[in-house]
Order: structure tokens, then C-alpha cells, then sequence
């Protein structure tokens, strides 16, 4: 469900043709849809309201301040993953006991900053970083409120670099070992257990493996509730899929909690989602203007002023992006292309051997379900800028972020001088 639809053969996000945008901010850039991102926030909200629940946004996903600050105003928690979008959470004001902070790698820094902040817990995810938090905790003299993140060894059956939940990912505290976990950080003196985490993957399309974690992770809670610990939140992580193709059908946030619900069947808990793609992917999209078409001997390629650098997914999981004109013409034959962008990479494409209809250069292009893991992962790589950020509110829309200059990338560069 998005809020990107043609009007006389032109593409509006809301009310705003991308056209409009194009031609006052230039391309490349990614756009999004405010009304689309809340809408999926409430959509989360409205799914667990008859628990007492919270949805923490993965900042990760999309990390823009004027995206985080609407999300942040209609009641949104946050699920960070570094010292940076702590600072990030903090510049929206959103208060501390809506924050989680999950990530295999905590440095003292972000430990010492997140427990200034107040979070709401850190998602644990081994003995080490247990003994860190504690350590630091000690030294402010304050206690942190810990989960353990619970690796259920239950496969996700996603693509293998965003799959998380199993043996042998590294993420998590081994299903078999978290009883003695546990029982090791209530004994610490400034570490509080408040709950237990579980996020098994990315882009998952089925419910069963949520379902198979949760009844592994139910297990658990009582046999901890048995040592003395009890499990006041539960935490159950992001990964629901959206769909990328036409014909894609993931279950919807209210299937996710209805079949989650169920399995609780009313267990006295908080529980925290803690979704990222599907409150924003669908809320993006990436305008891009076709420099060239080149008619190849074997295949025809549209090579566009975007490349991997600024949306890397193709490159990374083959993934499928829609690829859709601004302006609609029903004149035109349909071909097969590979549309690419300017990158020295073969890697470099945003489809291959895709129907598209014709499509002439100068003319504009949308690559659509960018907004997650989108702008957030794109780079300088072949010295390019990174693209603006546009946010559509209505018929209203502003420069959220804007285009860097070739001058900023060199900033921080020098030549070798003797220090
Ligand atoms: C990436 C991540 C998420 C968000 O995943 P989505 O697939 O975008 O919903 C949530 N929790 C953790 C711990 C993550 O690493």
C-alpha cells in the first residue's frame, strides 16, 4: 500500500508529480511519501493495540531526521544500532524509554552515550558485551536495563545475507546456552534483566518462522520464569516483507500480529516490533534521468544518472526493483533492457532483461520500493555525491536532505603533509 499513482499518465507521490520535483531539485534523488510511512506505522500500531505494545522503527532502514520526525510524532519508538543514530533519535526528541539499542558490536562510547540517554535496553548479544555493559554501568553507577537477543536457530527463508536467526549467523546468544546467560547477568550488580529479544531476518514472506521463534522463545520464558527471571518485554524484532514484484504477497503487519497475538494467548508482556522495511520501503522511491539509451547487439541498455553507489540492492541481493516512467506513454513498444547506471561495475543495474516500454534519453524514470536500505547504504564510490532527499507531505514537499557537492567530498582529503 503506497501513495504513488499516475494522474493523466503523470506520476504523483500524493499530490506532487515527481516531474515538478525533478525539474526543480534535479536528478537523481529519492522521494518520499510522509503519508505512506505513516500510514504503515499505523497500520503496526493499530495490529498489537490489544496488547500493550511498542513499534520501534529500525532507523537503520531509512535514517533521514525530517522521516525519523514524523514517525517519532505520531508515537514511534525506535530500534537503533549506533552511537550516530542515537544522536539521530535524540535531534527528533524522542524520549529514551522508546528506544532499544540492538547491534553485535557496542563500543564503551555508545554504551556510555545510550545509558546517558536513558534507553529503554540493549539488546544483548553475548557474554562480552553483557561484562562491557556492566563495567560501564558500574563506573556511572547507574543499572542498565538488559535483554538477551535469542538466536531460535529457526530458518528465516530470506536471502542468506539478510537471514540472522540461525546457528550459524553471529548474532545472538545460542538457544541452548541462554538459561545460564541469564542467570549470569542477574547476578551482575549494575545490570538489570528486563526482557528477551529475537529478530531472525530480513524480508521474510512467510509467517511461520516468526511463529516457530516465538514458540521456541515462550519455551524459554518459562523456564527462566522458573529460575526467578521474569520477562517483561519481549521483544520480537523486524524483518516482515514487503512486496518488490507484482504478484509478491507477504503477510500484512495485522497477520503478523494476529498470529503472534494468538501464540502469547494474552502472556503479560510488552511486546516491541521492531520493523524498518515495512513502514518505509514502499514510501520511496528513487527519480532518475536516462543519459543514453545504447543499442547493444545482444540487448538494448538504458543507462541512467543513478547508479549501484546510490541504490546498492541490485548489486548486493539481485534484488528486484520496479522500474516505472514518470510520464506514462501508451504509443510507445514494449522491450526487453537492462536499464544500468554509470558505474565502472557489471554490477551496476537496477533491472536486467526487463519489459519495459520504450523509453528515450532525457526522459525520467522511477526505480520504486526504495525507501529502506535505500539512501542509507548508498556511497561515494566513482567520487559521485550522494542524491537529496525529498519528503512529499500532501501537495507540499520539501529538500530533506540535500545534494551533496564534490566540494564536501573533498573536504576532509589532503595531501600528505608531515604532522
Ligand atoms: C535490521 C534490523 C531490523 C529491521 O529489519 P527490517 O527487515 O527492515 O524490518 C530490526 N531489528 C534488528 C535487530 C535489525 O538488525
Amino acid at each position: 500500500m503506497d501513495y504513488f499513482h499516475y494522474q493523466d499518465d503523470q506520476l504523483f507521490c500524493e499530490e506532487v508529480a515527481l516531474e515538478q520535483i525533478a525539474q526543480a531539485v534535479g536528478t537523481p534523488f529519492y522521494c518520499y511519501s510522509e503519508r505512506t510511512l505513516l500510514h504503515h506505522l499505523q497500520v503496526f500500531q493499530q495490529a498489537f493495540a490489544s496488547q500493550d505494545s511498542l513499534i520501534c522503527y529500525s532507523v537503520k532502514a531509512n535514517s533521514n531526521l525530517a522521516v525519523l520526525d514524523a514517525l517519532a510524532k505520531q508515537g514511534a519508538g525506535f530500534d537503533i544500532v549506533s552511537g550516530g543514530e542515537l544522536e539521530r533519535v535524540r535531534r527528533v526528541g524522542c524520549p529514551g524509554e522508546r528506544v532499544v539499542f540492538s547491534g553485535v558490536g557496542k563500543s564503551r562510547a555508545e554504551i556510555q552515550a545510550a545509558l546517558a540517554y536513558g534507553v529503554r535496553m540493549f539488546n544483548v548479544e553475548s557474554i562480552p558485551e553483557l561484562q562491557r555493559i556492566q563495567e560501564v554501568a558500574l563506573a556511572m553507577d547507574v543499572a542498565a536495563p538488559v535483554t538477551l537477543r535469542i538466536n531460535p536457530d529457526v530458518d528465516p527463508k530470506t536471502h542468506p545475507y539478510i537471514s540472522t536467526g540461525l546457528k550459524r549467523n553471529k548474532f545472538g546468544i545460542p538457544f541452548g546456552e541462554a538459561v545460564a546467560v541469564y542467570q549470569q547477568a542477574a547476578q551482575m550488580s549494575h545490570v538489570q534483566v528486563v526482557g528477551l529479544d529475537c529478530h531472525i531476518g530480513s524480508q521474510l514472506t512467510q509467517l511461520s518462522p516468526f511463529v516457530d521463534a516465538l514458540k521456541r522463545v515462550m519455551v524459554l520464558i518459562q523456564a527462566l520464569k522458573g529460575h526467578g527471571i521474569e520477562i517483561k518485554n519481549l521483544d520480537l524484532g523486524g524483518g516482515l516483507g514487503i512486496p518488490y514484484e507484482d504478484g509478491d504477497t507477504p503477510p500484512s503487519p495485522a497477520e503478523l500480529a494476529a498470529a503472534l497475538l494468538e501464540q502469547l494467548d494474552g502472556m503479560p508482556v510488552t511486546v516491541i516490533l521492531e520493523p524498518g522495511r515495512a513502514i518505509v520501503g514502499n514510501a520511496g522511491v528513487l527519480v532518475t534521468r536516462v543519459e543514453y539509451v545504447k543499442k547493444g547487439e545482444q540487448r538494448h541498455f538504458v543507462i541512467t544518472d543513478a547508479g549501484m553507489n546510490d541504490l546498492l540492492r541490485p548489486a548486493i541481493y539481485n534484488a528486484y526493483h520496479g522500474v516505472i516512467p514518470l510520464q506514462r506513454k501508451f504509443d510507445r513498444e514494449e522491450q526487453v533492457v537492462d536499464v544500468v547506471g554509470p558505474i565502472c561495475e557489471t554490477g551496476d543495474f537496477f533491472a536486467r532483461d526487463r519489459y519495459l516500454s520504450e523509453v528515450y534519453q532525457g526522459e525520467l524514470l522511477a526505480v520504486r520500493s526504495a525507501g529502506a536500505y535505500g539512501f542509507v547504504m548508498s556511497s561515494n564510490y566513482n567520487t559521485r555525491p550522494r542524491v537529496a532527499e525529498v519528503l512529499v507531505r500532501g501537495d507540499r514537499y520539501a529538500v530533506v536532505r540535500k545534494r551533496e557537492s564534490v566540494a564536501q567530498l573533498l573536504e576532509n582529503e589532503s595531501l600528505f603533509e608531515d604532522a
